[in-house]
This record gives structure tokens, sequence and C-alpha cells, in this order.
């Protein structure tokens, strides 16, 4: 693994001074600690984490998420990225929407919390050589998500990050609106649809009460995206029912 901390982000550079060089290695409690912050598990009313700052000191409060473990630890990561970088400014009190891997590329304090905290929990440096030879799917995406015990959501945004593939990740939601990112090698004019195909078993999954994942398969791209690009080729795509939503891996077959 050939690793070179001049090019880290400010996040990976504190895994980094923290002696990071393994996934399980990333004890954001025990991190958060050293660095001044004292960690708390508790009933948040009105918010789903907070920072609270006494000088020197900061007190982490985050609302127990047994059941979404990876959401609880990117919520930490998010405060931990208030602690480092906002502190001067005061505390910081922050709503479930706040706290989103999806929410990277606004400007403003927030998002810059979420783009500090995916470093924290998926570095670049530990996830690039893990991402080499996987394929672009959710299954590949929940052995990131298990090796650094993160939310799904957040390993497959990783993924794309740093797949060669052109790809996207979709979230179609139940009222119709759609969040897409695509990879760099995607070609520009293709453009994910906001709405899922009447055919399609990812809009059976939507409104069905089963749950579940499909296997990875191929559509033809025109079910998933626009684009002279796009025209006449598949995509290889995978969905996964969310409680409100799908999520939807897609790589353009050549
Ligand atoms: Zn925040």
């Amino acid at each position: 693994m050939r690793i070179n901390p001049s090019t880290f982000s400010p996040g990976e550079a504190l895994l980094w001074r923290h002696g990071v060089v393994e996934p399980e290695f990333i004890d954001l409690d025990g991190i958060a600690a050293a660095e001044g912050a004292e960690v708390r598990y508790r009933a948040l009313d009105g918010c789903e984490a907070r920072l609270v700052v006494f000088g020197d000191r900061g007190i982490i409060s985050i609302k127990p998420d047994p059941k979404y473990p990876g959401r609880q630890r990117f919520s930490l990561a998010h405060e931990l990225a208030h602690w480092q970088c906002d502190r001067a400014v005061g505390g910081a009190l922050c709503a479930a929407d706040d706290i989103s891997p999806s929410n990277t590329e606004a400007k403003g304090r927030e998002s810059a919390a979420n783009n500090y905290a995916s470093q924290l929990v998926l570095p670049d440096y530990l996830v690039a050589p893990r991402a080499e030879g996987l394929a672009f799917t959710l299954d590949a995406a929940q052995e990131l998500a298990r090796a650094f015990r993160s939310s799904l959501t957040a390993a497959v945004l990783k993924l794309l990050r740093h797949t060669a593939r052109p790809a996207a990740v979709a979230c179609h939601l139940a009222d119709g609106r759609c969040w897409f990112r695509k990879s760099r090698s995607l070609p520009p004019d293709a453009y994910i649809l906001g709405e899922l195909h009447y055919d399609g078993p990812a809009i059976k999954l939507l409104y069905g009460d089963e749950g579940g994942r499909t296997r990875p398969h191929t559509e033809p791209a025109t079910r998933w995206m626009s684009g002279p690009s796009t025209r006449g080729k598949d995509v290889c795509c995978q969905s996964l029912k969310l409680p409100d939503a799908v999520l939807t891996t897609l790589e353009l077959l050549r």
C-alpha cells in the first residue's frame, strides 16, 4: 500500500496522526477524546447530534441509533468535524438533514462537515486500494461498509468516487424526487431520470412492502438515463429498498 500523507485531506490527516493504517483502527470515540471532545450517547430533543464548546473542551452528544449504527457513526464523525473546524465560532446543533454523506457538494458549514466526516469514516487512503478491484454494485459497497462500519449510502458514494467505471448512484423517493451522483468517467451528457421505469424491478421495491434488494442485473440504459452517449447501451444495476426510498447503483456497459 503506497500512501502519500502530503496529499491528505484534513480528515485523513487527523486519522493518520492517530496511527490509523487499517479500517478497524478508526476509533472515532477515542480520537475525539484525545482531541479534547468527550462523546456522550443520549436522547436529544429536536436534533440528531450536537457539539457544545467550553473553552478548550467539547462535549459531543449523539442520539443513539442502534438500528443504523453506520448512520450513528457518521453523526459522530460530523460533530468531530465541527469540533476540529468550527470550535472557534461556537457549538453546533445538527438536524438529521444536515448530517448526510450525500450532502457534500454545497458550500457551507454543514456540507463541509459532511465532507470531513466522509474522510473520517471512509478515508480515501484506505478505501482507494480496496475499491480498485471492486465491481460497482451495492453488494460491493456492502463489503466496504462492513470493513469500515459505515452506512451503505456512505460506502456506495465513496466507491463511486474511486471507481474507474462509467457509473452513477441514484436515490428515488416515493414522491418522485431523486438525487444522483455520477462517476468521473460517466459521459457528461448522461442524465439520470427522475422517475423509475414503470416496468422495472426498482419501482416494485419502492412501492412494495417486502424490502430487500435486487441482484445485479442488466436493463436497457434508457430506463435509467437520457443522453446521446447512452443510446443503444445497457446498464448493470442493483437496487435496495431504504425506509422511504430506493437506492440504485448503475454502471453503463460499453
Ligand atoms: Zn452539523
